[in-house]
């Protein structure tokens, strides 16, 4: 019988991926290196694996996915052998290292097949009641390979059609079971792609074209800058809780399974996630990190001093704090100055699993510039912190090159609570905001962070000065890591049962 304990001992990879597909109107023409260009472009959404599935001519689905970079699995010999008109593809990150999620059942897209049914999937998001789903589905019989979310999605589709007549029928039906934040791709061994995102549009997923006078493609990617790098214009985004249909033969078609009267998409996604070049439900990342700088230097009231501002500039952490460093510098009319030296070969410290390698990372990344930081006010720009270890350490390598002040401003409001909806954030025990909100109360927290972390003074954007940033209203975004508020009610009920189980997340 399913157990809520039982769901929170799991110990399973939580995935914060890249999905992306295409269809072509030309069956002699392959499109795996167009797949292999939108998953290159979004490798900043996942880096431990990458895969893709393609429509061989006469109706068989061919997957190969493997460890490592996108440059470094999809090489010119795979491309060129795996060779068809219509294909979808899949960056992963999981954010545990642990033994079974090395194995390519781990990895996607997952091929599934059966007597009954074959299509691939390419699934970015997490489904809280997964284990209740899980075990109703073994219940009936069905033999699990894996302990994902995407199997159990991919056994529900299964399931689903057995009794069930058409796709759009098999997928409605499927996503109704759903509680939970993602966008997926099926493909089909008819030759159709599906891209669904979940009722609250949690998680990015676009739609666009590329047309020549010889060939015509439909696109699907996670962020925008997936469809301009194969040269595509975007059409929209698929809408939260619609199903749309790609295919080679019909024009696009779309249907809406569930219309909710609010949508929750990942704040997260504006802050640090997404590429800044991508554009989300209408939304320029660029644009919005700019803002966000802007609103940073609105009354901080260090600038109203006019002998710091004299020896101050400022400095991103980069490269997320890079566009909101420029908005900061522009609105305070202060110097913007790359002070910070990092080293490219050195993947970003929030993504990589295990508090040991996040700390050895950080001194590896980044380098302070001397001769620019040394007899400075520096202003530091970042996006987030999350346990506070690595901007502690950033602090002290810039106070060490001789800057007079380091002065933190962080571009998203204290991250108070953890991601239940596929996002790998740590208990809020180790989140330093949480902690240290619990421990000295709402009037004092910030002021305890700064001392901890060693700044001489420490500003974050408030949630409102957030919400003006991307422009939407609080109704249409999920900021639970902020405010504790959960919006979906599978998530409401683990975090119930936390309460009562342990004290450790609150
Ligand atoms: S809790 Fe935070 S990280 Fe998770 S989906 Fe909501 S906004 Fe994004």
């Amino acid at each position: 019988m399913f157990s809520y304990k039982n769901h929170l001992r799991r110990d399973k990879p939580r995935e914060h991926c890249a999905v992306f597909g295409v269809t072509c109107d030309d069956e002699s023409y392959s499109i795996s290196k167009l797949l292999y260009l939108g998953l290159i472009s979004q490798q900043h959404r996942g880096q431990e694996s990458t895969g893709i599935s393609i429509l061989k001519t006469g109706g068989n689905i061919v997957t190969y996915k493997k460890k490592g970079l996108v440059s470094e699995v999809l090489n010119q010999k795979v491309l060129s052998k795996f060779w068809g008109n219509i294909g979808i593809g899949h960056n992963r990150y999981a954010t545990t290292g642990a033994q079974e999620f090395e194995s390519p059942d781990y990895m996607q897209p997952f091929h599934f097949k059966n007597n009954e049914i074959e299509f691939s999937l390419a699934f970015n998001g997490t489904i809280p009641n997964y284990a209740e789903i899980k075990q109703s589905l073994e219940d009936m019989g069905r033999v699990f390979v894996t302990n994902t979310d995407t199997e159990v999605v991919a056994q529900l589709i299964a399931s689903i059609s057995l009794g069930t007549k058409g796709w759009p029928e098999i997928l409605k039906t499927a996503s109704k079971s759903l509680d939970g934040s993602y966008s997926l791709l099926l493909l089909t061994t008819e030759g159709d792609i599906y891209a669904i995102r979940d009722p609250l549009g949690f998680k990015p997923l676009c739609i666009g074209e590329l047309r020549s006078e010889t060939r015509n493609h439909y696109i699907v990617s996670s962020e925008s800058c997936g469809i301009d790098v194969v040269g595509g214009r975007l059409i929209r985004d698929v809408e939260p809780g619609e199903i749309v249909h790609l295919s080679h033969r019909k024009e696009m078609h779309s249907e809406m399974v569930v219309k909710s009267d609010r949508t929750a998409l990942c704040q997260f996604e504006f802050v640090y996630f997404a590429r800044p070049d991508s554009i989300i439900d209408g939304v320029s990342i660029a644009q919005t990190r700019l803002q966000l700088g802007i609103n940073l230097a609105r009354n901080d009231p260090l600038l109203k001093d006019p002998k710091f501002k004299e020896n101050a500039i400022v400095v991103p952490v980069p490269d997320s704090g890079r566009s909101v460093a420029v908005g900061y510098a522009q609105e305070a009319k202060l110097p913007y100055v790359e002070g910070l030296m990092k080293n490219r070969y050195v993947w970003r410290t929030f993504i990589m699993p295990g508090q040991k390698n996040r700390e050895a990372a950080v001194k590896e990344k980044l380098n302070p510039i001397k001769i620019f930081v040394k007899g400075k006010n520096v202003i530091l720009l970042d996006d987030s912190i999350v346990r506070g270890t690595t901007t502690e350490k950033i602090i002290n390598l810039i106070r060490e090159a001789g800057a007079i002040s380091v002065n933190v401003r962080i571009s998203c409001p204290p991250v108070i609570r953890p991601c239940y909806m596929g996002i790998d954030f740590p208990t809020t025990s180790e989140l330093i905001a949480g902690r240290f909100k619990n421990l000295y109360g709402e009037e004092n927290y910030i002021e305890e962070i700064r001392k901890k972390i060693g700044a001489d003074s420490l500003r974050y954007q408030t949630i409102d000065d957030l919400v003006s940033a991307i422009g939407k209203n609080k109704n249409q975004l999920c900021m639970a890591c902020l405010t504790g508020e959960y919006p979906l009610k599978s998530v409401n009920k683990i975090v119930e049962m936390e309460k009562s189980i342990s004290s450790d997340r609150y």
